[in-house]
C-alpha cells in the first residue's frame, strides 16, 4: 500500500490547493518515492484533472515542468434551497460560479413541485453557461433541515412540510453522477471555507428563526454519526429573565426559544415594537432602535454563554456568524463577544476571531458547490477516474511503472 497522503486524491488536493506545483514538490511534501508520484500525476492528467503547463524555477539542474488543476474538466451544479426562494448555480471544478439563476419559490408545495422546478432551472442556468447535463461531474443541494447525509433524505424537517424521508438524489437521475444533500448551515459552513485548502477549524453560527451551527474540523465538515452535528439551538440555556420557555421541540429553555429570530420578534412585540418579520426587526436594529438593540444584545449574549462553553471544548481558530439575525451587526456581536472572552479559557480565546459572515447570500451556493466538488474529487472517485483512464489507455497499473 502507498503513503496514504499519496494518493491520487491528495496528490490532485495539494496541486488544487497550492500547497505543491510540480512532481518534486509533492514528492517533498508527501514523502513518497518519485516514481509513485510521477506514475499518479501521469494518471491525473490522463485523466484530464492535471495539465502541465510552464517551467519553474531551477534549484539547480533541469526546470521542473509545473502542474496545474484543469478545473474546466468538467462543472457541478450548486443548489441552495430556501424556504421561499432558491439559486442553483453551474460552477467549474473550483467553484467559481459560470452562471446562477435564483427564482420564488415555496418550500411548502413539497418536494416533486420544487424539485420540478429546480431541475428547470439547472436545465437553464446550464444551456446559459454553454453546457450540457454530460458534463455535470456532481451536484450539490443545501436545504433548510436537518437531512441524513449519506441518503440525501431530509429528516422529519419542521419546515419543510411533505420532505420527509424524500430522496432528494433521485430529482437529478438526468446528471448520471452522485448528487449530495445536506442541510444548509453544514453548507454554508463550508462556503465560508472558500476554496478546499483551509485547514482550520471553524464554527460557523446561523442565527435565523432558529440557530444552528456547521462544524469545520481541518478544513471539512464534521457531521457526527447520524449527520446532527452542530444543532446547538437546542442546548439548554437560562433565561436573562428568570422564565420558562417552551421550545418547538417540546424542551424548556431552548438556546434558539431563547435568543433565535423567532424569540427576537416575540420580545420585540411584548416590549410594544411593531415588528412582524425577523427582516424588519434587524432593520430597526442596524438603525439604532434602543430597545431593539438591547434585545438583539441580550441575545447575543445569550447565544455567547453556549459558544463559550462550544470554544472550550473544541478551541475553533474563528468562528463566523450568519444568518439574517447576524446581519444586525455590531449589537449581536457585542452581546456574543462579551460573554465568549469573559467564559471561555483563555488559552482557548486568546487568538479567536469571531466575525459576521461577509457574504451570506453567496455561501450557501459557494458551500453547495465545494460539497460536489469535494466529493467528486474523493479519494474513491479519482482513483475510479484514473483507473478508467488506465484501462482505456492500456497504461500500466500505477507502481510498476518506472520513473522517467
Ligand atoms: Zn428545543
Amino acid at each position: 500500500m502507498a503513503h496514504p497522503s499519496a494518493s491520487a486524491s491528495a496528490l490532485l488536493r495539494h496541486v488544487r490547493t497550492g500547497r505543491a506545483r510540480s512532481r518534486a514538490e509533492l514528492v517533498a511534501l508527501t514523502g513518497a518515492s518519485r516514481n509513485t508520484v510521477s506514475a499518479r500525476v501521469d494518471q491525473l492528467i490522463a485523466a484530464n484533472l492535471l495539465e502541465e503547463g510552464g517551467r519553474g524555477w531551477s534549484t539547480g539542474g533541469r526546470p521542473p515542468t509545473l502542474l496545474r488543476f484543469n478545473s474546466r474538466a468538467g462543472c457541478v451544479l450548486a443548489v441552495d434551497l430556501g424556504v421561499t426562494s432558491v439559486d442553483v448555480a453551474v460552477t467549474d471544478l473550483s467553484a467559481q460560479i459560470i452562471e446562477t439563476i435564483g427564482h420564488p419559490i415555496d418550500i411548502g408545495e413539497g418536494p416533486d413541485v420544487v424539485l420540478a422546478e429546480v431541475d428547470r432551472l439547472a436545465q437553464e442556468a446550464l444551456a446559459a453557461a454553454g453546457l450540457t447535463p454530460a458534463d455535470v461531474c456532481a451536484v450539490g443541494v443545501g436545504v433548510p433541515g436537518p437531512v441524513e447525509f449519506s441518503t440525501g433524505r431530509p429528516f422529519h424537517p419542521p419546515i419543510m412540510p411533505g420532505w420527509h424521508d424524500y430522496p432528494i438524489p433521485s430529482a437529478f437521475g438526468r446528471y448520471e453522477c452522485q448528487v449530495y444533500a445536506d442541510n444548509d448551515v453544514n453548507v454554508m459552513a463550508l462556503g465560508e471555507m472558500g476554496i478546499a485548502g483551509s485547514d482550520e477549524d471553524v464554527l460557523v453560527v446561523k442565527v435565523g428563526t432558529g440557530i444552528g451551527c456547521g462544524i469545520i474540523v481541518d478544513g471539512r465538515v464534521y457531521r457526527g454519526a447520524q449527520g446532527s452535528a452542530g444543532d446547538i439551538g437546542h442546548i439548554s440555556v437560562t433565561p436573562p429573565g428568570g422564565q420558562t420557555v417552551i421550545c418547538r421541540c417540546g424542551n424548556e429553555n431552548c438556546l434558539e426559544a431563547i435568543a433565535g429570530g423567532g424569540a427576537l420578534l416575540r420580545d420585540a412585540r411584548a416590549a410594544g415594537v411593531p415588528v412582524s418579520t425577523t427582516r424588519e426587526l434587524v432593520e430597526l436594529a442596524v438603525r439604532g432602535d434602543g430597545s431593539v438593540l438591547e434585545l438583539v444584545r441580550n441575545s447575543g449574549r445569550t447565544i455567547g454563554t453556549v459558544l463559550a462553553s462550544l470554544v472550550n471544548f473544541f478551541n475553533p481558530h474563528r468562528i463566523v456568524m450568519t444568518g439574517g439575525v447576524a446581519q444586525a451587526g455590531a449589537p449581536l456581536l457585542a452581546g456574543i463577544r462579551e460573554a465568549v472572552y469573559g467564559r471561555s479559557m483563555p488559552l482557548a480565546a486568546r487568538a479567536l476571531d469571531i466575525t459576521v459572515s461577509d457574504a451570506p447570500d453567496l455561501s450557501g451556493r459557494l458551500g453547495a458547490a465545494l460539497m460536489a466538488i469535494e466529493g467528486f474529487l474523493d479519494e474513491d472517485s479519482v482513483h475510479q477516474l484514473a483507473r478508467a483512464d488506465e484501462q482505456v489507455t492500456g497504461a500500466s497499473p500505477a507502481g510498476t511503472r518506472t520513473g522517467r
